[in-house]
């Protein structure tokens, strides 16, 4: 079994230069994801200079690690959204869906992108008899002529009682979509990968973006869409969010289906399927929890495993995990946080179409052009109490992981060949690889301060507070943290 992404595999991509110098220019992207990717497409055309900094790969972020989908069925997300406002903005957030859908079909059709695009029908099902939660969403589709149908059985007979079905969806593969739009971007605006953004301050009218390589950007606006901000917002990340992660298995099936579906179970499972090169491959998406919460990642792979081999008799070829950023009211944080300073994040699961949306979003506010979003996902909307309830638990989930695991570092997810111990008064974590060689990094994520956990499946360290990841010889894979957490050389 591979433990890596489906989507990348036979796709050709190059490393271009990472940068090396000091440079300006008027508009600096920080990420090369959908959200940063799209932002980039957009704002291509204008007469401004931009520039574009990945820390990687463009693409290789959590982008290329979800299931493809691009859909307005999104759980039963209007009757939510409708529960902490109102239906108009339920309304509203639907309409956003359907254009960035839209969006993104077209991007696709004028420039000829080959990313294995596939109309499907979408469902949100239930296990139970009859789901009562399920009403309200069907209240929502009449009353907004959303064709639906009520159906028990799902077409590839993976157990459900009751199921809502509706037609306009689509799924690709969003890593040879985000490659596709690098190339043709990259003659306009000027990429640099394997470039890390470390820090981002004000200085008179202008932004200075500083590198990891100590190299600096000077920048008229800036836009963060490294997926989580890398930096604290008072009263907004983490805050208002909380990080999320989710399994990925997909194997090699007899046959490929136009569906895709979510389940509205506990834990969710989402389901579709990928056809290339002759091989169906069913991509199974199972449990979703708070990466605060079970933090030993081996029980959920193991979880995984077992239900593929059980409900479809096959096992699984290419095994991967990623996470993303849930906001407290399900509406996701795009747009201006400060003079010229622009974020686009908390897409709670739904980025292919929220990053492409961040993307015409923030162009605009950029340009000076009127959204009819803008309001609605307005980072510094106002809340009210009856919206608020999900904060608590969101902060708590959080804070106690962070207490826990600084009172009980040895817990039993560490074994032989994982240690933690002080050295030189500094807490260290040890990786012993099977030549005995030890990888030591330090344990503490250089994000907020918290502990850092093994992961067993992976081979890498992780935050059990906003997911920060790095491998077994300290270097960063996954933010919010900027820097490594090597002994030696802390960049
Ligand atoms: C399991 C799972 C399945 C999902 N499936 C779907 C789906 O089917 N449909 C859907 O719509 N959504 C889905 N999502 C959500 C979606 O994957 C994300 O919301 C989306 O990919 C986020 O896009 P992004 O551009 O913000 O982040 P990313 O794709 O992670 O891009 C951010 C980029 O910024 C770079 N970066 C980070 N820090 C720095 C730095 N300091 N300097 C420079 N660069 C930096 C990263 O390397 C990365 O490439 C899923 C999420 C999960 C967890």
């Amino acid at each position: 079994m591979k433990r890596e992404s489906i989507w990348t595999i036979g796709v050709k991509d190059e490393y271009l230069p990472s940068l090396q110098e000091d440079i300006s220019c008027d508009i600096l992207i920080i990420g090369g994801g959908m959200a940063g990717l799209s932002l980039a497409y957009e704002l291509k055309d204008e007469d401004k200079k931009i520039v574009l900094i990945e820390k990687s790969s463009c693409g290789s972020g959590a982008t290329s690690h979800n299931t493809g989908k691009l859909t307005f069925m999104q759980d039963l997300i209007y009757n939510k959204i409708a529960s902490n406002y109102n239906e108009e903005t339920s309304k509203l957030y639907y309409d956003s869906q359907i254009k960035a859908i839209g969006e993104v079909l077209k991007i696709i059709k004028d420039n000829k992108i080959s990313c294995h695009l596939n109309k499907t029908k979408s469902y949100v099902f239930s296990t139970k008899d009859e789901d009562k939660d399920f009403n309200k969403e069907i209240e929502f589709y009449k009353k907004n002529n959303i064709n639906y149908r009520v159906v028990s059985d799902l077409p590839n007979n993976y157990p459900s009682k009751y199921a809502l079905e509706t037609d306009f969806s689509y799924a690709f593969n969003p890593y040879e979509y985000l490659v596709g739009i690098k190339n043709i971007i990259k003659d306009k605006i000027n990429i640099y990968e394997k470039t890390r953004c470390v820090s981002v301050s004000k200085k008179d009218n202008f932004y200075e973006v500083k590198l990891s390589n100590g190299r600096k950007i000077t920048s008229k606006a800036v836009a963060i869409t490294s997926h989580y901000p890398m930096f604290i917002i008072p009263f907004l990340t983490p805050f208002k969010t909380k990080v999320e992660k989710f399994f990925i298995g997909a194997g090699l099936v007899d046959k490929s289906i136009d569906i895709q579906m979510i389940s509205h179970d506990e834990p969710s499972i989402s389901m579709r399927y990928y056809n290339k090169d002759k091989d169906n491959y069913l991509i199974y998406g199972r449990r979703s929890h708070s990466v605060s919460k079970k933090l030993d990642v081996r029980e959920d792979f193991k979880e995984l495993e077992d239900e593929y081999k059980k409900y479809f008799g096959k096992k699984i070829d290419y095994f991967y995990h990623t996470h993303d950023i849930m906001t407290y009211d399900s509406l996701p944080f795009i747009g201006k946080i400060k003079d010229n300073l622009y974020i686009a994040t908390g897409f709670n699961k739904w980025g292919n179409t929220n990053g492409a949306l961040s993307g015409m979003i923030i162009s605009d506010l950029i340009m000076e052009r009127d959204n009819k979003y803008r309001e609605l996902f307005d980072p510094k909307r106002s809340i009210s109490f009856d919206k608020i309830k999900n904060l608590p638990l969101y902060n708590i989930e959080t804070g106690s992981s962070y207490v826990i695991n600084k009172l009980n570092p040895n817990k039993n997810y560490y074994e032989d060949d994982v240690k933690v111990k002080l050295i030189n008064g500094k807490r260290c974590g040890i990786y012993i690889d099977k030549d005995k060689n030890e990888h030591i990094v330090s344990n503490i994520c250089p994000h907020m301060k918290c502990n850092l956990i093994f992961n067993y499946v992976d081979k890498t360290w992780d935050c059990p507070c906003h997911g920060s990841r790095f491998d077994i010889d300290g270097n960063i894979i996954y933010g919010p943290s900027v820097y490594n957490i090597k002994i030696k050389d802390d960049k």
